[in-house]
């Protein structure tokens, strides 16, 4: 058996279970390839996946996304557009690792501009942010939209689209280093709410003539899911696409009466459903990217034996942007 490394857990719990160390080098199916993986994105849904909020089986690898080059692609696989040695970028589990195997599914050929460490960089945040603005709640010109977290990989991302989409970007962060961030970034205006969430209401209702925003789009969950159906206008949705601070916990529908509102719980991997759906939002992405429209603000680029101290960071609130293992 041949063997590489990856960053592989065998129960659930903290940080301290991450190291990379010796695991068999995957085997593909027929209908699989095999990519020696250059760099890893790492999101918060790796540390749901660890600490347990989404449970797993064991043996599990980390990581939903990653970047590197094909070296074997299985006899059966079919309707592809690279071939052995082109680089790509994809989302599949199992990058944090040297060679990840997965099905063509969701793997993108990367266009020559885009370098491995950015691409792994904005993939699956860029298409997350992307699909949300678009599909989730349709962002036009002159709405009021709240993005919570506005300084983090997701928030950075929302944002910029957000402001070239012609809205009004209300942002919150937990300091002023993040805010000032988050602005530089087309949040028009941005909320401390790291003492609590009357500021929020108070500048919501200031600059929206009491109506309140069209969208809040919540990725921090469980302590601003309140807030947020508090400062939405009457119609307005609620975009809650993660759980920072926790799940949120079940609530009556009879809620969203009080407004008339909106309540979507989306995630990336369903809004597309074919490779030609995942390819074509791939390249709106990366066109995005090579336009200049859209900046990947990479915090760091960590060494994959320092895994430990990235999942430290981003549970910790140190990081703004994005985070990237590079193998
Ligand atoms: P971020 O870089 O945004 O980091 C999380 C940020 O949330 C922190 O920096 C912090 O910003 C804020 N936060 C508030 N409360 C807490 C808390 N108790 N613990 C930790 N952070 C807190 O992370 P990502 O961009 O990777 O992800 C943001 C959210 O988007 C996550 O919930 C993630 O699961 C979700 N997501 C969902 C996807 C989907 O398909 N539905 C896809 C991708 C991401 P501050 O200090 O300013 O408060």
């Amino acid at each position: 058996m041949s063997t590489m490394h990856s960053v592989h857990i065998n129960q659930h719990g903290d940080s301290s279970l991450l190291a990379y160390t010796e695991a068999p080098k995957p085997v593909i199916k027929p209908d699989q390839i095999l990519v020696k993986v250059a760099y890893a994105g790492v999101n918060f849904i790796d540390t749901y996946q660890r600490s347990g909020l989404y449970p797993q089986k064991f043996p599990f690898t980390l990581g939903r996304e990653g970047s590197g080059e094909v070296v074997e692609i299985g006899s059966e696989v079919q309707g592809i557009d690279f071939k052995v040695g082109d680089r790509v970028v994809y989302l599949a589990p199992e990058s944090y690792a040297e060679y990840t195997a997965m099905s063509p599914a969701s793997v993108a050929k990367l266009p020559d501009a885009i370098s491995l460490e950015k691409a792994a960089a904005v993939l699956l945040q860029g298409l997350t942010a992307w699909t949300l603005v678009t599909q989730a709640y349709k962002v036009e010109k002159g709405d009021w939209v709240l993005i919570h977290a506005a300084a983090g990989g997701m928030g950075l991302q929302l944002c910029q689209l957000c402001k070239q989409l012609g809205a009004n970007v209300i942002g919150t962060t937990s300091t002023e280093a993040k805010a000032q961030l988050a602005m530089a970034h087309g949040a028009d205006y941005v909320v401390n709410y790291s003492n609590g969430y009357d500021e929020l209401v108070v500048k919501v209702n200031e600059l929206t003539g009491n109506k309140g925003v069209h969208v809040a789009f919540d990725g921090v969950g469980a302590s601003t899911f309140d807030v947020s159906l508090k400062v939405l206008r009457r119609l307005g949705s609620l975009i809650s696409f993660g759980n920072a601070s926790g799940a949120v916990p079940p609530i009556s529908i009879m809620k969203l009466a009080e407004k008339n509102v909106r309540l979507m719980r989306p995630t990336l991997f369903n809004f597309f459903s074919t490779r030609e759906e995942f390819v074509e939002l791939c390249q709106g992405l990366f066109k995005l990217v090579e336009d200049g429209k859209l900046d990947v603000a990479i915090h760091k680029v960590y060494p994959i034996q320092d895994v430990r101290q990235a999942h430290d960071d981003l549970e910790g609130r140190k990081t703004t942007g994005k985070l990237v293992l590079k193998i």
